[in-house]
């Protein structure tokens, strides 16, 4: 018998995926984690308002969602200062990710991002048989001035920059990016991922006009509003490329449930705002927590901290693992040098309380076995 014939490209793509989730290792393992810090989830969970609102709209859930997520986009728009026409709401940056390289990428294009940057976006340019091309970090930061020399010297059609960038922390004033856009290669479009940018100072978010054909900006309910399960974010770009996701998006692939409670996390200014203070205090505590071990926390603009372990590689990838026998679930970038680090989501005091308790625990397993 003969299976499905898959496209060519299809069959020779690896069977990897970028991300193994704490389920299917809870699966594995056999028990619950006791500490989920691994996937930059919002632990402090949503605005009691969005929860309101989803509760609502669970019984209307037999209409499908708004095609156009009209209110939504438009509430949006308000926010931001743009048309709604700048504004495409998708299931989550990770479905608008797959959109935009269907959009762009054909076998063989380009694509630039940073050795180790975040793998979904890879994973999407494997899928549509792209070329990535990848630049190092430089000092824990990505590295716009290198992504865009080495966008130019491949003709490539898109460049990623993650800021703040997971799975470091790291970013850039917003600032900064604009004049280095000059030097992107004619046609080629940055793909800004402003996945955590609430999270960050003020003036990381990248200032420029939404109708600058050069630039997509994406964001995402998922971290800072705390969403993650509902799978929804937004798009900010030019009337014209976001019109152009119309011939190739899912147009019922964002559920009514997420369109409400988007909605009503949005308005819920105060709640976001309070959300923040306790992410920046689990920031500093993760980061004590680290001092008081002897390992290095990176300064993070994001909602999870960094821990350089000091000794490279396999030594952070033993201590995640008794970390994660201990029920502490986190996890650690792909690439090296960034690999020498363990990264911790933001949390209450009761997880970061088990993380506390397992990591010198991890700490000294590893250097034993080391
Ligand atoms: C978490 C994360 C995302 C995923 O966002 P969704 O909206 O949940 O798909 C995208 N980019 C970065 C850099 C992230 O860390």
């Amino acid at each position: 018998m003969t299976g499905p014939r898959y496209t060519p490209l299809v069959s020779a793509l690896p069977a990897t995926v970028p991300f193994v989730g704490p389920e299917a290792q809870e699966r594995d393992r056999g028990e619950p984690f006791a500490a989920r810090l691994g996937a930059n989830e919002n632990i402090f969970g949503p605005s009691p308002r969005a929860v309101a609102a989803m509760a609502k709209a669970a019984a209307e859930v037999w209409k499908y969602g708004d095609s156009e997520s009209h209110d939504l986009r438009h509430a949006l728009a308000a926010q931001h200062g743009v048309r709604p026409g700048n504004i495409l709401v998708g299931e989550g940056i990770d479905g608008l990710l797959g959109c935009l390289v269907r959009l762009i990428v054909g076998p063989g294009d380009a694509v630039i991002t940073s050795l180790g940057a975040y793998p979904t976006f890879n994973y999407h340019v494997a899928g549509f048989g792209g070329t990535l091309h990848t630049v190092p970090y430089r000092g824990d930061h990505e590295d716009p001035e290198a992504l865009f020399a080495k966008a130019c010297e491949t003709g490539a059609k898109l460049v990623y920059l993650a800021n703040p960038d997971n799975p470091m922390g790291s970013w850039h004033g917003g600032r900064t990016i604009s004049p280095l856009l000059d030097r992107l290669p004619e046609g080629c479009l940055l793909v800004l991922d402003e996945a955590y940018v609430e999270c960050a100072p003020e003036g990381t978010a990248w200032p420029g006009r939404a109708d600058d054909p050069r630039v997509i900006r994406l964001r995402t309910f998922s971290k800072a509003y705390g969403l993650a399960g509902a799978r929804i974010g937004y798009g900010i770009g030019h009337a014209d490329l976001i019109a152009a996701f119309n011939k190739v998006r899912n147009h019922f692939g964002v559920n009514r449930i997420a369109q409400e409670g988007a909605l009503a996390a949005l308005k819920d200014h105060a709640y976001l705002t309070e959300v923040l203070e306790r992410i920046a205090a689990a920031r500093s505590r993760i980061a004590a927590i680290a001092t008081a071990n002897g390992l290095e926390p990176l300064p993070s603009a994001a909602n999870f901290v960094a821990i350089d372990c000091g000794r490279g590689g396999a030594f952070a990838r033993a201590v995640l693992e008794v970390l994660s026998a201990q029920g502490v679930f986190v996890r650690m970038p792909f690439a090296e040098p960034q690999n020498r680090c363990i990264r911790v989501s933001c949390g209450p005091d009761a997880a970061l309380d088990a993380f506390a308790a397992a990591l010198p625990v991890a700490l000294a397993a590893a250097r034993a076995a080391g």
